[in-house]
This record gives structure tokens, sequence and C-alpha cells, in this order.
């Protein structure tokens, strides 16, 4: 697939400073996207995308939504609409995430979000003061990262194991920092593909009423496990500790199930906070494409998505399986990872066993001269990177080209 990449190349004839904002001062242009620019290389595998598969959308389904939207209520799904979200979505989230365990959520708990990547940006904005403290885990989503950032956040890194943050680590960092907040991808992160356990998620739901802390559970993966489902959500499990739910905000997203084009995600979360997100988003887009509200809502009430999510699955439990087997195979003891049991992403270590390479940057560039790519995992570290990461996303290559490109893979090691 194309990745475009602007490049907004400077040219003799700008001879005017912009007067940028100094917030712009904390973030800076990711190294993934200069690795973006050689994706283009005719010949590539690339494991470097964190995209679902284009061929898993189902068109049919959609049109036939679209259709219904059109059909049913043009008016709705046409015009300007609250910024809250359009009703009848949030009455079908509400009913996807009852479904989903999290049984006390109703329509108005939840404000539809441009994409769960809204929610996020809404947190930093409502939340995030220069200077504030927010504890995200090592590795952590590289958007959320320039995101909180952005609002001027200092970033504390929980460290993560195959089970997850490691939750007494975790609790020690919250003591110490009373950060604004925590932000965890519970579910199969990205990039670490890690499944919190089920001891963890409800020691992260004691911490937050014992220490008075506000808990981010972001889950655009949660919905794609491989075999058996995962625990259920910290906002399902909120039901069981008292006082945790007015401590959780959770973010949702149809981005890797259905359609990351949608742009369509939500956000449980107190009723003030909501409120004042609201607020904030009505100054920034007043509300989320009605057009694309209005046939998710239609996708959801047509009772698609169970068959969705079943194929989706097995397709990406399929080509998990093979990438690992395959880097077992051709990488040996030069690489160690934790198989993922659900999610877009394997998240490897190389081991250096043998003297071979064990820097991951430095095998990205040997590996886009083999004919492969993949993202280096430094850049997900808010802080102390682990140079030897990396992570290899197996969602939209096919079973014959991930024998192939880890076996690149392997030439390049
Ligand atoms: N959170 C995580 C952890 C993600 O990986 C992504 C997408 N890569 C997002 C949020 C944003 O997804 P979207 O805005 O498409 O819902």
């Amino acid at each position: 697939m194309a990745v475009v990449v602007h490049d907004f190349t400077e040219t003799a004839a700008m001879t005017f400073a912009i007067p940028f904002a100094d917030r712009l001062n904390n973030v800076e242009t990711s190294a993934i996207r200069e690795l973006f620019k050689l994706l283009g290389k005719p010949g590539i595998i690339s494991f470097a995308g964190g995209f679902p598969d284009s061929a898993m959308f189902d068109v049919d389904g959609i049109r036939e939504a679209v259709n219904a939207a059109l059909t049913e209520e043009a008016g709705g799904a046409l015009q300007y609409g609250a910024t809250e979200g359009y009703q009848p979505l949030r009455e079908q989230l509400a009913a996807f995430m009852t479904s989903k365990g999290a049984k006390d959520v109703a329509a108005n708990d939840l404000i539809v979000t441009t994409g769960s990547q809204q929610g996020l940006d809404l947190l930093g904005k409502t939340l995030v003061s220069p200077g504030d403290k927010v504890i995200v885990e090592g590795p952590t989503f590289l958007a959320t990262i320039q995101c909180f950032r952005l609002y001027g956040a200092e970033l504390i890194s929980a460290p993560v194991d195959g089970d997850g943050v490691k939750t007494d680590e975790l609790e020690k960092l919250i003591a110490e920092h009373k950060p604004k907040f925590v932000y965890l991808i519970p579910t199969f992160g990205n990039p670490s593909g890690a499944m919190l356990s089920l001891e963890r998620r409800k020691k992260v739901l004691e911490m937050a009423v014992k220490h008075d802390t506000l808990i981010v559970e972001d889950d655009p993966y949660g919905d794609l496990y491989f075999g058996a489902p995962p625990p259920p959500s910290l906002l399902a499990l909120s039901a069981t500790v008292p006082g945790s739910r007015e401590r959780l905000v959770h973010c949702g997203s149809l981005s890797k199930v259905l359609s990351p084009g949608l742009r369509v995600g939500w956000m449980v979360g107190p009723a003030d906070l909501l409120a004042k997100a609201t607020m904030c988003k009505q100054f920034s887009d007043a509300h989320t494409s009605t057009f694309a509200q209005a046939t998710a809502a239609q996708y959801l009430k047509a009772g698609r998505m169970p068959a969705t999510l079943d194929k989706v699955r097995k397709v990406y439990a399929e080509r998990a399986t093979t990438m690992g087997n395959a880097l077992r195979r051709e990488l040996g003891d030069a690489i160690e990872f934790v198989q993922p049991q659900g999610g877009l992403f394997v998240w490897a270590r190389l081991t250096g066993a043998g003297g071979k390479v064990a820097d991951g940057g430095e095998l990205a560039k040997r590996a886009i001269e083999k004919g492969v790519a993949f993202v280096p995992g430094a850049p997900f570290y808010a802080r102390n990177p682990d140079h030897a990461t990396l992570r290899l996303s197996f969602a939209t290559v096919g079973l014959e080209k991930i024998e192939e490109g880890v076996g690149r893979l392997g030439q390049a090691v």
C-alpha cells in the first residue's frame, strides 16, 4: 500500500520566518517518517505500517450502510450535528460496549470522536498544562507521546513485560510523581502487542482509587484477539472495583476492525470531563463527520460486526502465527519476542547473540537494502529507549510474503 508522506521542502523563496507557537518546540517530526519515505521502493515487503489490511474492509456492508444512511435519514447524515455525536451511533456504540462486557454504559456516557486519536488530543487539551506529569508505558503509541508533549506534558515511562505494564513499578511511579493521569493500552498494545493480565488490570483499577489517579484506557485493538478473548477491559472491570469508574477514561475506535478512513472513535468517561472535552471538540471540528457516523450507526445496526470480527481475527491470527514461526526459524537466537495473542504487531528484541546486529535502527537500514522494512522500536519510548527493539506488523502482508520478508530479515541480521 502506498504511504503518502508530504515533503514540504524549503525553497530559496522562503524568506519569512513563521512565528510558530512555543509548544511546537516540544515535538519533532518522527524519525519513522523518514523510513516511510523509503517504502515506495519497488519490491519492498513492508512490516512497517500500523494499518489494518484494506482487503479486510467489508465494502459491501459499508455500501449498504451508506445507502441506508442516505435513504433513512439523509438530513442527519448530511447536516451539521451535535458535537457529542450522532445519537443513533451513540446508542449503537453503547450497545457494542455492552456486548463486550461494559454493561452499564449508556449512549450519553460516551462522546463520538474523530478516531480515538482525537480522544487523545482532547485529553491533552483538557487535562495537560505545561510541566504536568503523565505516565505512559515504555514503549507506547508514538502519536500519543507527540500529542501529550505538544501540550507540554512531562512523560514518565512505566516498564512493560509480556503481561503488560508492571503494576508494582507503576504504583511506585504514581506515588512518586503524582501524575495528572496514566495512559495505558492494556490489550495488544501498539507497539508492545502485550496483553495486560486480569490480575494486573484489577491492580490498576485499585491503584486508581488508592492514589486518586485518573487512568486512560486506549483500546483500539481489544476486539482483534486470535484465540480466547482477552480479560475484560478496564471499563468493564471497573464495575467490580468501587470508585474506579469515576477515575477512568476509555477510548474506543472502529479503525482497526471496520475502517480507519471512517474516522469514528469514542470516549467514555466522567461526565464533567466529557463536557469539557465536548467544548474543546466544538472549537476543533464541530463534530465528527455526520456522514461517517450515520454510516457506522447503520453498519452496527445491521448486525454485521460479529461476522466481520470473525473474519479479521482468523486472517490476522494466521499471519501472526506465520510470522512468529518464520522469525523463530530464520532468526533463531538473534531475536526474542512474545508470540502476540491479538492485535497487529510482533514486538521483538535483538539479542546480539553471536555478535549479530543488536541495534534496531541499524538493522532497519540493512533490511531496506535487502528489500524488507519494519519500524525500529526506540522512538516508541518516551524516555530511555531500548535500541535493540523492533516492531513488525503482520497485518497487511500475505502468508507467502511474510515468509519471504522474514527470510530477507534473516539475511539482514
Ligand atoms: N491508539 C493507538 C494505540 C493506536 O495504535 C492508534 C492507531 N494507530 C490510535 C490510537 C488512533 O486510531 P484512530 O484515530 O484511527 O482511532
